[in-house]
């Protein structure tokens, strides 16, 4: 049998129903490779070790008395952006550095009530702002592929822990690319649901219209495990929505079932010269253009459309997200919230140093562009503006959606950059130029791996679906990946033994 942790969820649940091995067992094998490779990625920001020990084993005793949750003691970790009662939840901050939740995140729980077991917190950029996970106030995040690469962000620590053999599936979040991204620079499969899919209570917030929670895995497959018992209407959230309720695993059981020799015959993927400008990275365009023609000879057509100015949809992002942010993270004052200044001479002094001290530059900058496009005299030239060019990249949308079921792009211009290549922050905004249109959208989107470049970092290729489809992208990754084995590629961590 190959390593455990070679193992895709679906044979690792087998396993258990087999009795090939137990969960203790495979809790023990992923928490030995943290234990004696994690210095070298630094993807953990807290361990719950010992608490995981504990649960699989009642897991395996809820087992033997015929309890059958399908996900009952897998492992898993979470971002540490979701509120763990009891644990410290940090965000990637030193203004959270000492906040122990009280509560559960509304996912959190639904995984746990799923069986399923957290082995920790995973590393971040700090309040989810970045894209190489170098803001975060726990250090940087090594890419499990190439050590001295990132492994992108902010979900930077949740793909590095699973690229790297630690954890099987990990939870995160994308607010303008954050699951997607680090996907693709790991090698990685990872989805970012609709907007209102899943439950924001207890999930930090950044930029609120457009965070959303979602899955990372090796394969499509993996994710739709993962994001099953994370997905539907939370009255805790006035923007959850109630939506049927699909059965993700069993779509793309149904979907390999019914798939002939041809079984993207019928499904039109858009593609838009947009997505293929300048910025793009050679090696990139050549395996997501690759891997399009492998699509089309397993059936799918090719069709032209147009979407937004992907430097317009970046100009509007990076107008709206930090207004949004501005706003969220008015509420860490030094009085409520974590960390608290030295000797406040006075109340404004105590704002002012806590905040100072607790937010790193990233943030402080954010907080700066926020506050201004919000600010009296400038919030219709900038703010107002930015939401009616919201409202176009909508219906941009919708329009290319009119000759087309899927819309495919790279999901960033370039495969991992390295930590040295320290680029400034519009360098960095940059590589968010195919993502972040999706998240303004509230639309469903999906990356998978496509390829290597010729230093063997992986590629990833995106996937647009309409509202509410992410099951239709989840088979169509799946069934590529029926007949692909980029999904099954090891990062150079994952290859090592412990
Ligand atoms: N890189 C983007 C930003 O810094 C997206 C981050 C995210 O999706 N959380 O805003």
């Amino acid at each position: 049998m190959s390593e455990i942790h070679h193992l895709s969820t679906q044979q690792l649940i087998a396993g258990l129903q087999n009795k090939q091995f137990s969960s203790l067992e495979l809790t023990e094998h992923y928490i030995k490779r943290i234990d004696a490779l994690d210095s070298k990625i630094n993807s953990f920001i807290t361990h719950t070790s010992q608490t995981a020990l504990a649960q699989a084993k009642a897991a395996d005793e809820m087992r033997a008395q015929g309890d059958n949750r399908m996900l009952l003691g897998i492992p898993m970790a979470h971002k540490d952006i979701f509120c763990t009662q009891g644990v410290l939840t940090t965000c990637g901050s030193k203004m959270l550095h000492n906040f122990v939740s009280p509560y559960n995140a509304t996912i959190v729980s639904n995984i746990e009530n799923a069986g399923m077991i957290s082995l920790g917190k995973l590393n971040m950029d700090e309040f989810a702002m970045g894209s190489d996970n170098s803001s975060s106030y726990y250090g940087t995040v090594q890419n499990p592929w190439d050590l001295e690469r990132v492994p992108g962000g902010s979900s930077g620590g949740s793909a590095a822990a699973v690229a790297a053999g630690f954890v099987p599936l990990a939870t995160a979040s994308d607010t303008g690319g954050s699951i997607r991204q680090p996907a693709s620079f790991c090698g990685l499969t990872g989805i970012k649901p609709t907007y209102g899919r899943v439950s924001r209570f207890g999930m930090i917030a950044y930029a609120s219209s457009l965070d959303q929670a979602g899955s990372l895995g090796h394969s499509a497959r993996d994710c739709a495990y993962l994001l099953q018992p994370m997905i539907g209407h939370d009255p805790r959230d006035a923007t959850s929505i109630k939506h049927d309720m699909p059965d993700y695993v069993s779509d793309l059981d149904e979907a390999v079932a019914n798939a002939g020799d041809k079984p993207f015959a019928g499904l039109r993927i858009g593609v838009a010269k947009e997505y293929f400008g300048a910025g793009l990275d050679s090696e990139v365009e050549k395996s997501v253009r690759a891997a399009l023609s492998k699509y089309e000879e397993l059936g799918a057509t090719i069709v032209e459309v147009t979407i937004t100015d992907p430097e317009i949809t970046l100009a509007t992002y990076y107008m709206l997200a930090p207004a949004e942010a501005s706003s969220n993270l008015s509420r860490f004052d030094g009085v409520r919230f974590g960390y608290r200044c030295e000797d406040p001479k006075d109340l404004i002094d105590l704002y002012t140093r806590s905040r100072s001290e607790g937010f790193g530059p990233e943030v402080q900058r954010r907080i700066l562009m926020g506050t201004y496009a919000l600010s009296a005299g400038y919030f219709d030239a900038y703010y107002t503006k930015a939401q009616k060019i919201r409202r176009i990249i909508i219906k941009d949308f919708e329009d290319a959606f009119e000759s087309c079921d899927v819309i495919a792009s790279p999901t960033a211009p370039t495969a991992a950059y390295k930590l040295s290549d320290d680029l400034d922050s519009a360098t960095m905004y940059l590589g968010d130029v195919y993502t972040i249109g999706v998240n303004l959208a509230g639309l469903p989107s999906i990356s998978q791996p496509v390829g290597l470049t010729s230093e063997g970092l992986p590629v990833g290729l995106q996937l647009i679906g309409k509202h509410w489809e992410e099951s239709k992208l989840l088979t169509t990754a799946h069934l590529f990946q029926q007949h692909t084995d980029h999904h099954l590629q090891h990062s150079l961590i994952a290859k090592q033994s412990v």
